[in-house]
C-alpha cells in the first residue's frame, strides 16, 4: 500500500528531528490509515481520536483512531506532499492539539521546503478534477475548468475567442 510506505518514511524522518525526540514518535507507526472520499475538496488529510477523547486531552498516539488521507495525493504526482500531510497529522497525534505557534513551528521542521507550500496547488487540482466541464481554447488549448456548460458565451483571457465546452470526464483519466 503506497500510504503504509510513505507513512513508513515520514516516521524515520520524524526520529531524526531532534526537537521531537522526546516524544513517542515510533508509536505512530501503530495507527491505521486511511483514505479519504476521492470527492472531497475541501480536506486534505485529517487525524481521527478514539471515540469519547476530545481533541485537548489528546496525550499520544493511542489516544488516535486513524489518519485518513485524500487519495489524490497518493499519486505519484503529490506523495511528497502526502508525506508532508502526514507529518502534520502526526504533530497532532503526539499531543499538538491546534494549529498555534507551537504547532506551526514544529510543522516548519519538516525538511521538504517545497512539500509543505504544495497545499494551495493540491487545493487546486482538486477543485479542478472535481469540475464537470473544461472550457477550451480553441488557439491556446488553456482550460477553465468549471460545473456548468460555458455554451460559447466566454473567451480566452488571452486569445479572446470563443471557449468550448469540453466534457472534463472525457478528457481525464479518473486517479
Ligand atoms: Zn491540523
Ligand atoms: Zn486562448
Amino acid at each position: 500500500m503506497v500510504l503504509a510506505g510513505i507513512a513508513k518514511t515520514v516516521v524515520t524522518t520524524m526520529l531524526q528531528i531532534p526537537q521531537l525526540s522526546l516524544l513517542p514518535v515510533a508509536e505512530l507507526d501503530k495507527i491505521p490509515l486511511g483514505r479519504l472520499r476521492r470527492d472531497a475538496t475541501r480536506l486534505h488529510a485529517v487525524c481521527r481520536y478514539q471515540k469519547g477523547i476530545r481533541k485537548s486531552e489528546i496525550s499520544g498516539p493511542a489516544d488516535v483512531r486513524c489518519v485518513d488521507v485524500h487519495p489524490a495525493a497518493l499519486t505519484e504526482d503529490w506523495q511528497r506532499y502526502a508525506a508532508f500531510l502526514l507529518y502534520h497529522e502526526y504533530l497532532h497525534a503526539l499531543g499538538f492539539a491546534g494549529h498555534d505557534r507551537t504547532f506551526r513551528n514544529l510543522e516548519a521542521l519538516w525538511p521538504d521546503e517545497e512539500a509543505r507550500a504544495m497545499g494551495k496547488s493540491f487545493g487546486k487540482h482538486l477543485r479542478n478534477r472535481a469540475a464537470k466541464w473544461l472550457w477550451t481554447c480553441p488557439q491556446c488549448a488553456k482550460e477553465y475548468a468549471r460545473n456548468r456548460r460555458g455554451k460559447g458565451r466566454y473567451r480566452c483571457r488571452q486569445c479572446s475567442i470563443a471557449l468550448v465546452d469540453v466534457k472534463a470526464e472525457a478528457v481525464r483519466p479518473k486517479a
